[in-house]
């Protein structure tokens, strides 16, 4: 069975070279253990954090192991009394084809008709559940709120866009890094502006985009657009600060947002969130997302790279921005 592991840490943007692909002998389960063939595994942004070596809310990844990450395939064989042969398994032993552990390790997950497994690793997955709860619960969309979202053609901002507009959203922006995925916003996914943050000053996409000011702004991204976000709050504006992707492979700290003050002044309010703290939202996502989904009122695409040996290339390719919806790697 093949896995990939770390070998060298990334200084800015990871190398082919930092990771290897490795073969080895695949373990029988012991007792109380099952064996899963892994059907599909996620590639994620939060997965460059996680090869530094510095303290965070997720430990480093050890070098010269698999590393691990979210993943979804099948019990081949199980000594538990917990799982059976043929059980669809969601779990973290991803980057491998194969994952032998303990039965706990493993959450037992309904097959959803006519829908993807890999859909576990996004729509109605961890991805879902941060766009759900970052939106409702952290930045606390109300009927009538002006959205913008960053980072709005992936696979967390293609949902808070949705989600946004089902709950009654006046208006929701989205911005992306091509025309083919601002045309994917407008055109696939309903979105009522958007604007490719490549092509000006993410200030001034954004003024035309909202010309009335926005409430509640979604991040991504990080820097530029943070600011921008900030400048075109309205007063008691609500940032869900989800992630920070345009800083992820910088090499020196970034400056913070230059335009501080207005912060004061507009009484906006930046906050953080981590979507494990929100577990107990699970099932309140799953009804509301999965139903809309059942009843065809949300779009979920997936960009998929083929096979454990093409990993690397998908996370570096999501990390470049070519996936459009969530980037997932089938195994
Ligand atoms: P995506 O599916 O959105 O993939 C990443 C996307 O980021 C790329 O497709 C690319 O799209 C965009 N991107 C890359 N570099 C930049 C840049 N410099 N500026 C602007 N956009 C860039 O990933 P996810 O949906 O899985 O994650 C989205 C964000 O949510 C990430 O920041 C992630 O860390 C965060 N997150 C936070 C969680 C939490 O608990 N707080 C949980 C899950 C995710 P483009 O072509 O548009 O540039």
């Amino acid at each position: 069975t093949r896995e990939v592991h770390l070998v060298s840490r990334p200084h800015g943007w990871p190398e082919p070279t930092d990771f290897a692909l490795v073969e080895r002998e695949l373990p029988a389960p012991g007792e109380g253990e099952v064996l899963v063939r892994n059907a599909f595994m996620s590639v994620d942004p939060y997965m460059r954090g996680r090869m530094n070596d510095v303290k965070s809310y997720v430990p480093p990844f050890g070098l010269n192991e698999a590393m691990t990450g979210g993943a979804i395939g099948e019990v081949v064989e199980s000594r538990s009394p917990d799982l059976k042969q043929g059980d669809l398994v969601l779990h973290d032993l991803g980057w491998r084809e194969h994952a032998v552990a303990p039965a706990k390790r493993f959450r037992a997950v309904r097959p959803v008709e006519g829908v993807s497994p890999s859909a576990y690793l996004g729509v109605l997955g961890m991805p879902g559940l941060t766009a759900y709860v970052g939106l409702l619960d952290v930045a606390g969309l109300k009927e009538g709120d002006t959205v913008f979202v960053s980072g709005a053609a992936g696979a967390v901002g293609s949902l808070v866009g949705q989600i946004a507009r089902l709950r009654g959203a006046a208006r929701v922006i989205g911005s992306a890094g091509s025309e083919e995925k601002v045309a994917y916003l407008t055109d696939r996914l309903g979105f009522d502006a958007a604007f490719d943050y490549k092509s000006g000053p993410v200030r001034k996409l954004l003024a035309e985009a909202a010309p009335d000011g926005i409430d509640v702004y979604f991040d991504n991204v990080g820097g530029d657009h943070l600011e921008a976000a900030i400048e075109a709050f309205n007063d008691h504006g609500r940032a869900a600060i989800c992630g920070a992707i345009s800083m992820y492979n910088a090499t020196a700290p970034q400056p913070a947002p230059r335009n501080l003050p207005l912060i004061i002044g507009k009484r906006v309010t930046l906050q953080g969130f981590i979507v494990s703290d929100h577990s107990a939202r699970f099932g309140d996502f799953v009804r509301e997302v999965g139903g809309w989904l059942a009843e065809g009122r949300i779009e979920f695409d997936e960009t998929v790279f083929e096979g454990v040996d093409h990993a690397v290339e998908a996370f570096l390719a999501m990390l470049r921005g070519r996936n459009t919806g969530k980037m997932i790697v089938r195994l």
